[in-house]
This record gives structure tokens, C-alpha cells and sequence, in this order.
């Protein structure tokens, strides 16, 4: 090699050098949503349509994707993810799953998890296209639960205050099968005798089973501390192991914080709700969130409109809720603890396939006004928000059929009774539904599973509806 060309050569390994390390080299995305929002299908389905890009250089599967369109995808694979204490999130054990003899959708997410992939690209122009003719941009994403978001409040509630703001849940709870004895126990309790550990850990898992209750049976949303839902190796530790005073009013509590002993049950339950804050919720915020370029927050509203308005409403207001994360303006006290920087933050209607083609805008226009409604969303600086409908693995098809001399649009699929069926749906509201509405009629928005023709397929090709404008709109700038 001659002098020139190896100083050139130095000099484009170093400037290559500086680039990669550069901010824009390498994206964290994060993704969320409440329980059965879709994380661990749309993570799987992102997954799948940018490994198998590499195949057909995302022109036919990623049309929208700018990346793809102007033919500058070289390829996509997997890396070793960077956190090795993250479990890894487990695409081939989903895409086994979407393609077992009988295809299921995959398990759904349970806890943190963590996958990285290489998009290798032909830089557009400017110093690096000049500079170099191959780039190559480092996507971690990271899946976690929509739950532990809503855990946020308690960093800013004392142990009396998030009591007092617990007992509004008791209209909700008084309706399920487990909250009488739960009351029952909480008004023979002293709060200010020492406390038996025995009767302390009874009550912590009466209540815990009312949260479960409320959420996988119910249909409602909100569930405070978020980790009893889904407790993983926290499963019946101290830290998990407390219950919110629901029977006593705001000046008994604060006389038994000033003067009940340090074994009492008051104190007790205090030390571990302060503990549950200080070694669960911080952590995810200090190791986690900080570190999160964009996020994704999934949202199935048709779920919510099925089990009807005391739901619907409480997921409105677990939106809200999690929005309160994002809200780390300058001057915020989130800010001030963790310096989040995350800039994207992206709201999708998921599972748009299970409904017509003409009532996916109204989902959209449905998710918008329910984050209208919290105040929060105005109050957002400094983050990119928008919103999307989409489908992360298409598992309908839509067809049109002739109903009373009129063409209907119709969506066919597989049910969970695995049967095929062509069906009208129903209709989306464009706008949160107004009480007569509900007492009028209620949704009956149904669940598909995969199609059989995934049955034992070696090289699916799955479908999906908009991970291209979704891609586009996350990856685009860092991808010129
Ligand atoms: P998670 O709890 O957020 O991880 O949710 P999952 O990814 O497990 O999804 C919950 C359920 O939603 C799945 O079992 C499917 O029934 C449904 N689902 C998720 N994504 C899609 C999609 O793109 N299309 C359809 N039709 N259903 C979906």
C-alpha cells in the first residue's frame, strides 16, 4: 500500500472511530404499554420485518421506510446486546411460537428484556457519505412493563399521602369477589400494636390478589405498586409484601406516623412501602429509563372499549399516568433526580388489523382524544410526541362482502375457538363515548391468532399494517 493511501486509510479508521462513538450511531428504544397492549408482538413483528430485510433490502415488506425505498438498507442482523445483566428478549422463542403446528401468539412481557440489532446502510451525503461508503446504526430495544411506569407518583408521595390517594380504588375494588375479607382484616388490625408477620403476610397477598383481580380478570388498568402484578423474583420478599390503610382517615394516619413504635404495623408497612420506592421504583429510573433515547408507548384500546366505561376510564387515566414520566422539562423534579433524555415519543393504537380498513382512522382519532384529555400532553417540552395506529404482525386479511345490495368491509381471520370467520367488527368511536353511548350499546371487538398458514413455516414472511411510517418516523434522522 502505498504512503498516501495508508494515512488515508488512518485517517478514515479513526474518523470511523470518533463517528461510531458518536450519539447518533446508536439508539435505545424503549418499549411499553399497560398489560396485553402488544409489546412482546410488536417487538417480535419490528423484529422479524428488519432481520428479514436483509433478504429483500426492506423494498417490499418496508415500502415506507426511507431507508429501504431509496435501496440504502445493506442489511440487518442481531448483536450481542450491551447489558449483560438484561434478560434477553426472546425472538426465536416468539417466532416459534407464531409458527408452531398450531401458531399462538407468543408469551406476553413479564419484565425488562433486551435485544440489539445492526442496520448496516449507505449514508445519504453530507461528511459521511463522503467520508464513508457503509454505516451501520446500533438499535437496542428494550421492552418492559407499562405498569412500573405508573409506580412513578410514589417517588413523591409519603406512605400517609399514597393511603389517602389509595382509598378513591375502593369504589372499583368493593365489586371484586376478594375485598370484603380484605376490609374485614384491615378494621380488626391496630395499627399502632406490634406487628405479627403472620397477619402482615396474609393481608399483603390479600391485597395483591385483589390488584390481579382488578387488572387480569376486571379489565382495569391502574394497579399501585405495579410490581405486585408481575412480581418475577420479588415474588414473596418484604419488599412486595404491604398493603395501603384504607380504612383510616388522613389525621389518624399522620398521628400514628408521629407516634405509633418502630414494630407497630403502621411502622412496618411504612419502612417497606419507603424501601419498595427506594429499591425498585428508583432503580428502573436511574439504570433504565435515563438511558432510553425513544419510546414507544402501545395502547389497546379495543380491549378497553370491550370490557365497557369504568375501564375504558381507567385506562384513560393510566395514560395519563404515564405520561407523567416524560414530563422532564428543565426545570422538573424528574429531571433534577434522573436526566432523562429521551427525544421521540411515539403513541400507538395497536392491533389495528382486528378492525375494518375504514374505522382505522377513527382509532386513531380515539387515541388521540383520550391523551387530549390529560393535561399532561400540552405540558410536554422537549420531546418529539406523535401519534399512529398500527399492526406489528397482520394477522387478518380484509375483504369486502355484498350485505343487503351494499359492499361491507370485513376482516377475516382465525379465532380463538380456532375457527375462520369473515366478520363486520363494529364501529370505533372517533372520540371518547359519552355515557348514554355506553348504555346504549357496548363493543364486542374480537381477538384473532395467527394464521395456520404460518403452521411449521421455516421463512415466514409475516405481514404486518405501518411498521414502515414507524420506522420511518423513529429511525429516519438517524439514518441520512
Ligand atoms: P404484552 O402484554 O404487552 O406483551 O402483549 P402481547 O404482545 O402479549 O399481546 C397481547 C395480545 O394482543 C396477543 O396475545 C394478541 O391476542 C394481541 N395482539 C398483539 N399484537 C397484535 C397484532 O398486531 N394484531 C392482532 N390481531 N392481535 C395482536
Amino acid at each position: 500500500m502505498s504512503l498516501f493511501f495508508e494515512q488515508f486509510s488512518k485517517v478514515k479508521n479513526k474518523a470511523e472511530s470518533v463517528v461510531n462513538r458518536s450519539a447518533d450511531r446508536h439508539v435505545r428504544l424503549a418499549v411499553t404499554g399497560l398489560s396485553g397492549a402488544g409489546k412482546t408482538a410488536f417487538i417480535t413483528g419490528l423484529v422479524h420485518q428488519l432481520l428479514s430485510s436483509t433478504a429483500h433490502k426492506g423494498e417490499d415488506n418496508l415500502p415506507l421506510w426511507h431507508l429501504a425505498r431509496e435501496k440504502r438498507l445493506l442489511g440487518v442482523i442481531r448483536e450481542q446486546q450491551p447489558d449483560l445483566s438484561i434478560p434477553s428478549f426472546d425472538y426465536n422463542g416468539a417466532m416459534a411460537q407464531l409458527t408452531a403446528q398450531l401458531p399462538k401468539w407468543p408469551e406476553s412481557t413479564r419484565n425488562i428484556s433486551e435485544i440489539r440489532l445492526a442496520i448496516h446502510f449507505k449514508p445519504q451525503s453530507g461528511i459521511r457519505g463522503k467520508l464513508f461508503d457503509k454505516s451501520k446504526l446500533l438499535l437496542d430495544i428494550i421492552d418492559y412493563p407499562g405498569e412500573w411506569l405508573l409506580d412513578l407518583p410514589l417517588l413523591k408521595l409519603s406512605f400517609v399521602d399514597w393511603c389517602i390517594e389509595q382509598q378513591s380504588r375502593i369504589a372499583i375494588f368493593s365489586h371484586f369477589s376478594g375485598f370484603n375479607s380484605f376490609r374485614e382484616d384491615l378494621k380488626k388490625i391496630d395499627f399502632a400494636s406490634p406487628m405479627d408477620l403472620f397477619v402482615l403476610e396474609r393481608i399483603a397477598k390479600q391485597y395483591q390478589k385483589l390488584l390481579i383481580e382488578s387488572v387480569n380478570e376486571k379489565g382495569f388498568y391502574l394497579a399501585q405498586p405495579g410490581r405486585m402484578l408481575l412480581p418475577g423474583n420479588l415474588e414473596g420478599s418484604p419488599l412486595l409484601t404491604w398493603f395501603p390503610i384504607l380504612n383510616l382517615s388522613k389525621a389518624q394516619l399522620e398521628s400514628l406516623d408521629k407516634n405509633a413504635e418502630q414494630n407497630s404495623y403502621f411502622q412496618v408497612l411504612k419502612q417497606r412501602y419507603q424501601a419498595y420506592v427506594d429499591e425498585v421504583v428508583k432503580p428502573f429510573y436511574r439504570d433504565h429509563f435515563r438511558h432510553f433515547d425513544r419510546q414507544v408507548v402501545l395502547v389497546d384500546s379495543l380491549s378497553a372499549l370491550n370490557h365497557g366505561q369504568a375501564q375504558f376510564n381507567d385506562m384513560t387515566q393510566a395514560l395519563s399516568g404515564v405520561l407523567d414520566s416524560f414530563q422532564f422539562g428543565q426545570a422538573n423534579w424528574l429531571n433534577r433526580l434522573f436526566s432523562p433524555k429521551i427525544d421521540k415519543l411515539l403513541f400507538v393504537a395497536s392491533q389495528c388489523d382486528q378492525i375494518t380498513r375504514d374505522q382505522q382512522s377513527n382509532l386513531l382519532y380515539l387515541l388521540n382524544d383520550m391523551l387530549s384529555d390529560s393535561q399532561q400532553l400540552a405540558t410536554i417540552k422537549g420531546c418529539d410526541v406523535e401519534t399512529m395506529a398500527i399492526s406489528a404482525i397482520k394477522v387478518t386479511k380484509h375483504g369486502l362482502v355484498k350485505h343487503q345490495g351494499q359492499e361491507v368491509e370485513v376482516v377475516e381471520g382465525r379465532t380463538t375457538g380456532n375457527e375462520l370467520i369473515r366478520v363486520f367488527p363494529g364501529e370505533v368511536p372517533r372520540k371518547l363515548p359519552q355515557v348514554d353511548f355506553w348504555q346504549k350499546q357496548g363493543f364486542h371487538f374480537k381477538k384473532f391468532l395467527p394464521p395456520m398458514s404460518l403452521a411449521g413455516d421455516q421463512k415466514p414472511q409475516l405481514q404486518h399494517i405501518r411498521l414502515d411510517h414507524l420506522l420511518q418516523y423513529l429511525l429516519g434522522d438517524k439514518l441520512d
